[in-house]
């Protein structure tokens, strides 16, 4: 039979027109066999393949021992491994790094088997190598991205980390309790605040359901109502005011918000719940109610006393009374009078708050009141006042109060309208209403503003120190229209004016047969 060794002899013989030259040349990896009998074991084939990777010519090979293609790049260990495959005639497959003659690396798979003659001497080795730059440039690369990859993973995620802890320091720090809650209503996390406030432990809290915590304290009808019934409807909870006696805190008053959170994926329709707890400040409020109320009421009676002994004393001045005398009184009784109105204010004010104001109601002809009213106020100023009022409609309602109403907004018109010179008031039908219009040319309002001047003793920043006033007009003006079952609301622009507007319910023109 015929050996390798055979077969390597006979190539040797024929080497130029051998067929197995051509096989050999036409083959894509690098070929070449090397003498291992002769010093130094010298290169005695490569093949076309051989020379176009290394860039070497075929007589610059011949003869060479393979380690000049290492060039002066000596420590690498795949070194160590050829050398020992070729001193213990064992075969090896390694990649290692060798240089083209033009000096540029390249990567070489290297495949290395011995070739044994007959007794089993090593005579040969037959060397196999592909170019694989590409691949390693490629693997090279894609390790480099995962590396990158792997270190914005590990910096997003530290971010995250940082995020949630920042995040759940600001929970543990507001003085708000806040509970988290899943689906079902379970407890899946409740803040410092919650806990302190409601003197309970995160384990009589986390993982019951909200209604059966400390014993079902938290079984609020109106509580469950909001939270089972409106809060699927995806409309959150806003300022919810709760009133309820807790077993070991005693009665509280809370303010309650809440929202569905929906997380993508793993927070699936949680809810969270903000209470504040305003027991305090309705307790506050309460007291400063009632201090108003009984000083109104206490500074009226005295009041009183003085409006009619000034009235007694200009009826008794005698007939030969200085000018000096009568205009001081006259003074006297002006400022008694502002007085009282200021006074009054404050009583309406806490009249209001507590429930008890009250209105008598009759048929009256609001174009009449309107020009009444006006009529009124034109005696005390030079601003020009138009009407426009012929609605001939009729209103079941307290008169006076709609006059008080019409009065404060055109003398607000007047006193936040320094340098213009005019106010319009326009009465027109909407529908089965009347429309009130009091339009003033004066600093107007900012939107911030706009939302807040219909509360108690609110006033705009800027004009605090200017213009004197309680901030309760425009208050008792929205409540009186409130309870004529109207509205009252404003449009304005800072620098161009303000107008407000309100509504009233027309009274049936066959009810009273007007
Ligand atoms: P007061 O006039 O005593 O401050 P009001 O309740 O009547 O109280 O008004 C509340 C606030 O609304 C005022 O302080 C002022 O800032 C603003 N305001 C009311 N009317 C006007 C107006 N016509 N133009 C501009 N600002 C107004």
């Amino acid at each position: 039979m015929e050996t390798i060794y055979d077969h390597l002899n006979s190539i040797n013989d024929n080497l130029d027109n051998n067929i197995y030259l051509q096989a050999l040349n036409s083959a894509k990896s690098g070929i070449i066999i090397t003498d291992n009998r002769q010093p130094d074991n010298p290169i005695i084939y490569c093949n076309k393949s051989f020379e176009e990777i290394t860039g070497y010519l075929h007589n610059e090979i011949i003869g060479h021992n393979c380690r000049f293609l290492q060039a002066q790049d000596r420590t690498q260990p795949e070194r160590e491994m050829i050398k020992d495959a070729v001193k213990n005639g064992k075969e090896c497959h390694l990649e290692i790094r060798n240089y083209r003659k033009n000096g540029t690396l390249f990567w070489n798979e290297l495949i290395i088997s011995p070739v044994r003659n007959k007794e089993g001497e090593v005579t040969h080795f037959i060397g196999v190598q592909n170019d694989i730059t590409d691949r390693k440039k490629a693997e090279n690369e894609l390790r480099e991205e995962k590396a990158s990859a792997e270190k914005k993973i590990l910096e997003r995620t530290k971010e995250l980390h940082d995020n949630e802890a920042f995040l759940s320091s600001i929970i543990q720090t507001v003085r708000e309790s806040l509970l988290v809650l899943d689906s079902d209503y379970k407890v899946l996390s409740a803040n410092t605040h919650f806990l302190n406030s409601f003197k309970v432990t995160p384990e009589d809290t986390v993982g019951k359901i909200l209604f059966e915590l400390g014993n079902h304290q938290w079984d609020i009808e109106p509580l469950k109502e909001l939270l089972t019934k409106i809060l699927p409807t995806n409309n959150p909870v806003i300022d919810f005011e709760v009133e309820h006696d807790f077993p070991y805190i005693g009665r509280k008053i809370m303010l309650v918000n809440a929202y569905r959170v929906e997380f993508e994926g793993q927070y699936k329709d949680r809810i969270l719940i903000a209470i504040e707890d305003i027991t305090e400040k309705k307790e506050i409020d309460r007291r400063k109610d009632d201090f108003l109320s009984i000083a109104s009421h206490e500074l009226k009676t005295p009041l009183t006393t003085i409006k009619g002994f000034v009235q007694l004393l200009k009826r008794m001045a005698p007939e030969e009374a200085s000018d000096k005398f009568l205009t001081t009184l006259d003074k006297v009784s002006v400022n008694v009078e502002r007085l009282n109105n200021l006074i009054s204010e404050l009583l309406d004010t806490s009249k209001i708050q507590s429930g008890n104001i009250e209105i008598h109601n009759e048929p009256f002809k609001i174009d009449t009141l309107i020009r009444d009213t006006v009529e009124n106020l034109s005696l005390a100023t030079d601003y020009k006042i138009n009407i426009s009022s012929n609605t001939n409609a009729t209103i079941f309602g307290d008169e006076l109060q709609i006059s008080q109403v019409i009065n404060n907004l055109i003398s607000n018109a007047i006193k936040y309208s320094p340098g213009s010179d005019k106010i319009d008031v326009y009465c027109n039908r909407v529908g089965h209403f009347v429309k009130v219009s009091v339009t003033d040319y004066g600093m107007g309002i900012s939107p911030q503003d706009q939302s807040k001047i219909f509360e108690r003793f609110f006033r705009a920043r800027d004009i605090q120190k200017k213009f004197p006033g309680m901030g309760i007009g425009l208050y008792i003006c929205h409540e009186i229209i409130a309870k004529h079952n109207g509205t009252l609301w404003v449009e304005s622009e800072i620098g161009a004016g303000s107008t407000f507007n309100f509504t009233l319910p027309i009274i049936k023109e066959n009810r009273n047969g007007r």
